[in-house]
């Protein structure tokens, strides 16, 4: 059983603040095809398309035949445990401020015999046999590592110690959710509160204005402190990250405006540099503020500063039409995005980035369904967020949408121009 984590203490001020040590992060480019599966929260091995054999550790040509045609594909990570092991010592650093530290040797249903790093529930070897199911999660420096997890998990199989090590767990962290007026924002905040973080700071650009029904429901919960912030605003920004910016463990950065038009549609460009102030130049001034407080934090004990999430949208990867400059703002979030992470990663805070479909909102009256509501956005954020996973394509158009660009992006861009 894993024991359910406490609230941590209060930090004492005068004490220096632990600097961040990351695991051993170099892989090669095969290995990251592991890694590139695990950002998505899947388990993945090459499989021999000549022979079939499975390949572990990943590797250039098949083991068995020398084939260079290897496919990565997802497996159901199902083995038996047949030994484990405890480091007392270590001489590299992170797993040093960690120790003890358990790992373990999985004979895979599938075939191969892999190390896994092993959660505190699955039993010794005995006389028993085992079963685990291995799966891939990224660590502290963004790379796979296999998890050995016990078959059947109890209620507080997330709070293990070294599980948390590897994801970012909402449960007692300090939450910035950048909008609490829309529905989407509202319901990310109940789902954040319902997951267990301690503190959310919600944003609301027009603070003079009346609250509707729903912003007043959710700063009714203790958790809530409503906080102006205002996007358009650098100076806004910048006050705020002063004042709250080096105790937010985790930023959603959800405020988005969507003018559903084209080109031909309209006139001028008002519409199209208001998306772009707030979707694009918005995460820029936020990640400039909130940015450098997050990463010196990330080691700060066992609720410290952890990740860095953005709502993007799938319309990101390639530009719909009737919504073309919301997909072009978009498009330019989603590259800073990946700059962003790139920066934030070797601070060891990782950057969440969300590509749904069309969401049930105002701007999407005229997009039939299936649409995605805010409830399930916001229990994708959450289960990102517990699964330490990057990129997510949250409902079934997105994924369907991701489908047909991973196939072939030409095609894709056709039927786009033709109307979806
Ligand atoms: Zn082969």
């Amino acid at each position: 059983m894993t024991m359910p984590l406490m609230h941590p203490k209060r930090k004492n001020p005068v004490l220096r603040t632990r600097q961040l040590n990351l695991p051993p992060g170099a892989r090669g480019r095969v290995a990251l095809g592991l890694t590139a599966a695990a950002a998505e929260g899947r388990f993945e091995l090459q499989v021999c398309e000549a022979c079939g054999a499975l390949q572990y550790p990943p590797r250039e040509a098949c083991h068995r035949c020398l084939s260079p045609h290897l496919k990565w594909r997802a497996q159901s990570g199902e083995g038996a445990l047949l030994a484990t092991t405890t480091l007392h010592h270590s001489n590299d650093l992170f797993f040093r401020e960690r120790l003890p530290w358990r790992l373990g040797l999985v004979h895979l249903d599938a075939g191969p015999t892999v190390m896994v790093h092993l959660h505190g529930e699955v039993a010794e070897v005995d006389q028993a046999i085992v079963r685990v199911t291995v799966g891939a999660r990224l660590d502290r420096a963004g790379q796979a590592v296999l998890i050995g997890f016990p078959f059947r998990g109890s209620a507080h199989m997330a709070d293990d110690r070294m599980l948390r090590e590897m994801t970012s767990d909402p449960k007692f962290r300090k939450v910035l959710v950048t909008d609490g007026k829309t529905e989407v924002g509202q319901a990310i905040v109940r789902a954040l509160v319902k997951a267990g973080a301690d503190v959310v700071w919600v944003g609301h650009a027009e603070p003079w204005k009346k609250f509707g029904d729903g912003l007043a429901d959710i700063a009714a919960l203790p958790q809530v402190t409503l906080v102006p912030l205002d996007l358009t605003n650098g100076r806004a920004v910048t006050e705020l990250a002063g004042e709250i910016g080096g105790k937010v463990d985790i930023v959603i950065n959800n405020a988005e405006v969507h003018r559903s038009f084209g080109i031909g549609a309209r006139r001028g460009t008002d519409a199209a540099r208001a998306e772009m102030d707030i979707n694009y130049f918005g995460l820029l001034r936020l990640a400039q503020e909130f940015g450098p407080a997050l990463k010196g934090r990330s080691a700060d004990g066992d609720a410290g500063a952890t990740a860095w999430v953005n709502l993007l949208s799938i319309y990101a990867l390639s530009n719909f039409p009737s919504h073309g400059t919301f997909s072009a703002s978009k498009a330019a979030a989603h590259s800073l995005a990946q700059c962003l992470r790139a920066e934030m990663r070797p601070a060891g805070i990782r950057d969440i980035n969300l590509f749904p479909g069309p969401i049930d909102d105002e701007w999407n009256q005229h997009t039939p369904p299936p649409k995605l509501t805010a409830q399930a956005l916001a229990a994708a954020i959450v289960n990102a967020l517990r699964d330490g996973v990057e990129d997510v394509y949250p409902g079934d158009v997105a994924q369907e949408w991701l489908e047909r660009w991973r196939d072939n992006p030409k095609v894709l861009e056709r039927e786009l121009a033709a109307g979806g």
